[in-house]
């Protein structure tokens, strides 16, 4: 198999399961060498072990400066630089946000549009120096489309591509790419917060998809020439209604 990423060296937050899980793979097969970085450490562990030599787990919660900063630290320590940061993790919640526990839109904000930044903050000084690197964030189809069965997971979703976009020239200058991966549903624990109802239905109509589509898509995105990027690539089952 072709290896365009061969020695790079890479990180996927939240790569212990679902999507991300699917991503340290792809990674792998592409040639990189990869740290899964994860709250779950022993989810995270248990992966890296079954990947093998090139697969690395490093514990962090994502909630945390000093975490993420440690592990973007250790890996640049072990390597001298950083090729591909892959800040994935995140979380759902269809709250209405005036419903339920007012702490759920917090986290949720924390969680995917902060810890985004955290990440980025953590890793782009790192890239500038090199002159290259390649930070590519999960967003979502809600990030694009307003979902209003979902308000707060939209908002955090929109945050995270209007970060993106106001980031994007800035890391140019330096031949940093940053952009966002746009999935519709995927079949991962994620969705443990649906209406299973939905699950099903979606199941049967062809209407969600499986982490691998997602995967192949974050290493088309990762393969395209030096200056060239693939600012939002919105990748959905063809059948999912928006
Ligand atoms: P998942 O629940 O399968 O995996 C999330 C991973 O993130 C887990 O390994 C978990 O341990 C880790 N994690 C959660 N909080 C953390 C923290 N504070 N610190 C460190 N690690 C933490 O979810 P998934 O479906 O693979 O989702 C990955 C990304 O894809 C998320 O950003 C999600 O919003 C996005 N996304 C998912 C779907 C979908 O339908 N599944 C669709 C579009 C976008």
């Amino acid at each position: 198999m072709a290896q365009p990423l061969k020695d790079k060296i890479a990180a996927v937050t939240g790569g212990a399961s679902g999507i991300g899980l699917e991503c340290v793979r792809h990674l792998l097969d592409n040639g990189a060498e990869v740290y899964i970085i994860d709250f779950d450490a022993k989810a995270a562990e248990a992966r890296a072990a079954e990947l093998g030599d090139k697969a690395h787990a490093l514990i962090a919660d994502l909630t945390k400066y000093e975490d993420i900063e440690k592990a973007v630290h250790t890996i640049v320590k072990n390597h001298g630089r950083i090729d591909i940061f892959h800040a994935n993790a995140g979380s759902y919640v269809a709250d209405m946000p005036w419903e339920g526990d007012t702490k759920r839109w917090d986290r949720m904000l924390d969680l995917n549009i902060n810890a985004a930044f955290r990440c980025v903050r953590a890793v782009a000084p790192q890239m500038m120096e090199q002159k290259s690197g390649d930070i590519v964030i999960t967003s979502s189809i809600s990030g694009m489309v307003p979902m209003v069965s979902e308000p707060v997971y939209t908002a955090s979703k929109h945050a995270v591509q209007a970060f993106v976009h106001t980031a994007r020239r800035k890391l140019a200058a330096y031949d940093v790419r940053i952009s966002a991966i746009q999935p519709g549903p995927v079949v991962t624990p994620l969705l443990k917060d649906w209406d299973q109802e939905r699950v099903k239905a979606n199941l049967e109509s062809g209407g969600i998809m499986q982490p691998v589509e997602v995967a192949e898509a974050l290493i088309f995105m990762l393969t395209r020439r030096k200056g060239v990027i693939v600012r939002d690539l919105v990748i959905l089952p063809q059948n999912f209604d928006v």
